[in-house]
């Protein structure tokens, strides 16, 4: 396998690349300068045609890597579906087509379709006679409409897996595997993941073609801008913690994360009851609710998004100020996955975690994965904040 490690000390201008005008223009509109040095390796990469299996942390570009190709080599006179993009959840699919069709402003010739679960199949089958270049689906879903004879994936000479570690975590590895199939043997699979699994490396093996190994460390230039805080609490005092940072008023787009969906709804009516601008995000709810949830954070109608980790896998919204564990998370990995909403594309960010007594282990656990050195606070008997360090008050002004 050829190992290409990105070289990230000088950040290349989307200019150098040898790429159309039309995308050139919407990048420079959807304000990029520099390409991160994801892009800078995969897209020349892709260009030429090459499989490629990036190993990158979330929040580095990757969707543009892998974007800025296929729009670059879609015939836009052929109405049969040529690239395909598979992801894990419903939301990713709609980000990531979102994010293709901003590249392609102006470009009116694309068509970009999405499908994924829960959405009414008549709508979907609609805007697949529509003849889309480009579609992105969820696995499960891409089946069914493939079963019923409602989309061919025999013109598809680009495919691609974001998240592919997660999608094939969570139970599509078959799926994946009889999509794959059913696109000509030719075709180049590129394959996105923040880490490497068995099966991952088992798709790889399976169907790429001498591929291209992209991986981006999560180094001091990869790794986003955050500053980590752990806060002393007990189960009991967790709330007040919480309304302590939210009343200081520095914290406008917020995320919180609780580890069930019972505590994630039942944290969201609280402060919902209380006056605070909040929604809530998990599984138990409906697509639509879902989808409408998501919008609204986005266009900031509410301050405050509660979410698990499953519901926000993924998801990329820019300028979260500031996200806050109100439990610490199951597993280890989702630590990481949970701060990397704030901090996007080198925005500086800034995380809190609650911390009882009982779950100083598992904070050790979590840190030692994560490589954090995160600040110490506390709150003194009179209910301030202060680093620990140094016994500074944490919001010198409240
Ligand atoms: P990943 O898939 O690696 O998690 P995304 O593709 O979702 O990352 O990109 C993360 C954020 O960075 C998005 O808000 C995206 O618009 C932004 N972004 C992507 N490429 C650039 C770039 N070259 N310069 C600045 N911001 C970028
Ligand atoms: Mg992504």
């Amino acid at each position: 396998m050829a190992l290409t490690e990105a070289s990230p000390q000088t950040p290349a201008g989307f200019a150098g690349l040898d790429i159309s005008q039309e995308v050139l223009r919407a990048v420079a509109r959807m304000g990029f300068t520099q390409m991160t040095p994801v892009q800078a390796a995969c897209i020349p990469r892709m260009m030429q045609g090459e499989d490629i299996i990036g190993i990158a942390p979330t929040g580095t570009g990757k969707t543009c890597a892998f974007g800025i190709p296929m729009l670059e080599y879609v015939s836009l006179t052929d109405g049969r579906v040529q690239e395909l993009v598979l992801c894990p959840t419903r939301e990713l699919a709609q980000q990531i087509a979102d994010e293709l069709t901003q590249l392609a402003r102006f470009i009116p010739e694309a068509r970009i379709s999405v499908i994924y679960g829960g959405q009414n199949m008549n709508k979907q089958i609609a805007n697949l006679r529509r003849k889309p270049q480009i579609v992105v689906a969820t696995p499960g879903r891409l089946l069914d409409h493939m079963q019923r004879g409602n989309i061919r994936l025999d013109a598809v000479h680009t495919m691609v897996l974001d998240e592919a570690d997660e999608m094939l975590k969570m139970g599509f590895v078959k799926d994946v595997c009889k999509i794959i199939e059913s696109t000509p043997t030719g075709r180049q699979l590129v394959m996105f993941s923040a880490t490497t699994n068995p099966d991952v490396m088992t798709i790889a093996w399976k169907y790429q073609q001498s591929p291209a190994e992209i991986v981006i460390e999560a180094t001091a230039e990869t790794r986003p801008n955050i500053t980590q805080y752990v806060i002393d609490s007990t189960r009991a005092d967790k709330y007040e913690h919480l309304l302590y940072l939210l009343d200081s008023d520095q914290y406008k787009r917020v995320m919180i994360f609780c580890n069930t969906k019972d505590m994630t709804a039942r944290l969201c009516a609280r402060l919902q009851k209380a006056g605070y601008s909040a929604d809530c995000l998990h599984g138990d709810l409906r697509q639509s609710g879902r989808d409408k949830v998501m919008q609204d954070f986005r266009k900031g109608r509410f301050e405050i998004l509660v979410s698990t980790d499953v519901a926000a896998r993924g998801i990329d919204v820019d300028d979260v100020e500031a996200v806050m564990n109100f439990d610490l998370p199951d597993k280890n990995e989702y630590y990481l996955h949970r701060i990397g909403r704030t901090g996007r594309a080198k925005r500086a960010g800034i995380s809190f975690s609650f911390v009882s007594y009982a779950e100083t282990v598992r904070l050790d656990e979590v840190l030692k994965y994560a490589g954090a050195q995160p600040v110490g606070l506390a709150f003194d008997s009179f209910g301030t904040l202060r680093r620990k360090a140094d016994d500074a008050p944490f919001f010198a002004h409240v």
